[in-house]
């Protein structure tokens, strides 16, 4: 079917990746054509899986596969647990109470109920969905695929979710050292980013100008930014701090940028503790325009990304694609994707964020050079062509 709407495919790619992997990728996706697969998260709008599934789910269908997209529904207070569940695997201690338990299987329970999973495929993503498998008649291989930063988990955590995840025929998680001693096959994906997307697609200066103004933001002194859900992981405080040091040798204004997912109870509550913050060259503002956020990535001297914990933190490699140096916090999958002192710099404190700030502020030469070598990292690794490709990989290593 023709259609006069945007959605890229894997040849849209090509400048970026050359036609062999186009063609590669095009054969592989032949093979698995007309597969059922189905991504089963717990948000259509907020956070990095989200974005990721809108991309990669019409890739997939490009190529031929019958790739779907569900959210599990749950009540408000099914999302207090699982995001505590969340924290709890990356660290922070938890209770959990025999009600919780109830409510968390419950949810799946009722889920399960409500949808037919029985696809060749089926992908849950994140601890919310995860009990679905014991309430679903299973007819292909399913996978569990895990974005947090599972570095530290929670003892309480890991071995209550345990029962679960070894259900699965496999584990996928970002990063190497997030595996854990279970008797499931492990393997290693890193996120990626779609460059069509509103978000990332280039935008003339023009319409970067137009973005800024209509939404307020001074462009008289650089600009720092920050692009993140509103989350305590994230580390805003420690931004501001960094930023108030900063300010006092290289004036310049700072943008917290930031969204609530439907998932995430915990936002309303950070984005609050922020309001005290807001001055002049302060601003917290909404980020779920994602054309605005597009054009402050592009239009920053500087991204910051200070997290105190990240899976893999896909607002890395988005300002990277622009040709933004960013400053990230030395944790999980940041560490990945900036190899510090060549494409943008690893901090790990506030202090050493406000020096890293200052050098980069003060050197127009050295952010023009980090810029380019972000991109081309991004490039290189970070496109969500790769990503998908390892997918097509794991489904037809099932078939085998
Ligand atoms: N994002 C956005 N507006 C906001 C905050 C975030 O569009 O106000 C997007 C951001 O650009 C990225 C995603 O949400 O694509 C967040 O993914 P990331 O992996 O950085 O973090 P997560 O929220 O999944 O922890």
């Amino acid at each position: 079917m023709q259609s006069r709407h945007a959605v890229s495919t894997v040849e849209d790619y090509e400048p970026f990746i050359g036609r062999q992997a186009v063609e590669r990728i095009v054969n592989k996706g032949r093979l698995l054509s007309g597969r059922s697969v189905a991504h089963v998260n717990s948000t259509y709008f907020g956070g990095g899986v989200a974005e990721i599934l809108s991309s990669l789910t019409l890739l997939m269908r490009s190529l031929g596969l019958d790739a779907e997209w569900r959210a599990i529904q749950g009540p408000p207070d099914f999302y207090g647990i699982t995001k505590k569940m969340h924290n709890a695997l990356q660290g922070a201690p938890i209770r959990l109470t025999d009600i919780k338990k109830e409510i968390y299987e419950d949810v799946a329970y009722q889920n399960a109920l409500r949808n037919r999973f029985d696809h060749d495929f089926v992908v849950v993503h994140d601890p919310q969905p995860l009990p679905l498998i014991r309430y679903s008649r299973k007819r292909g291989p399913w996978i569990w695929r895990c974005h947090v930063d599972m570095a530290q988990p929670s003892r309480e955590i890991w071995e209550y979710l345990t029962d679960y995840i070894e259900q699965y025929d496999a584990v996928i998680s970002s990063a190497e050292e997030y595996r854990q001693p279970w008797r499931v096959p492990q393997l290693v994906f890193q996120p990626a980013i779609d460059p069509f997307s509103i978000l990332n697609r280039e935008l003339p200066e023009g319409e970067v100008d137009r973005r800024l103004h209509h939404y307020g933001v001074p462009t008289d002194l650089p600009l720092v930014v920050q692009v993140s859900r509103f989350d305590r992981w994230k580390d805003p405080h420690g931004v501001i701090q960094a930023f108030q040091i900063a300010r006092r040798k290289r004036d310049c204004t700072l943008v917290l940028v930031g969204n609530v997912a439907m998932d995430d109870p915990e936002g309303p509550q950070v984005y609050e503790s922020l309001l005290g913050a807001r001055e002049e060259r302060v601003l917290i503002m909404s980020g779920e325009d994602t054309s605005f956020v597009n054009a402050l990535q592009r239009r920053a001297a500087v991204v910051l990304q200070k997290s105190l914990r990240e899976g893999f933190g896909l607002t890395v490699s988005e300002a990277m694609w622009k040709r933004t140096p960013v400053i990230g916090g030395n944790v999980g999958g940041i560490r990945y994707q900036i190899d510090d002192g060549v494409n943008g710099f690893l901090v790990s404190s506030v202090e050493e964020t406000a020096d890293r700030l200052v050098r980069l502020l003060s050197d127009e030469d050295l952010r023009r050079r980090m810029g380019e070598a972000a991109r081309e990292k991004v490039r290189q690794r970070f496109l969500m062509t790769r990503y998908l490709e390892q997918y097509l990989d794991l489904m037809d290593a099932f078939e085998a």
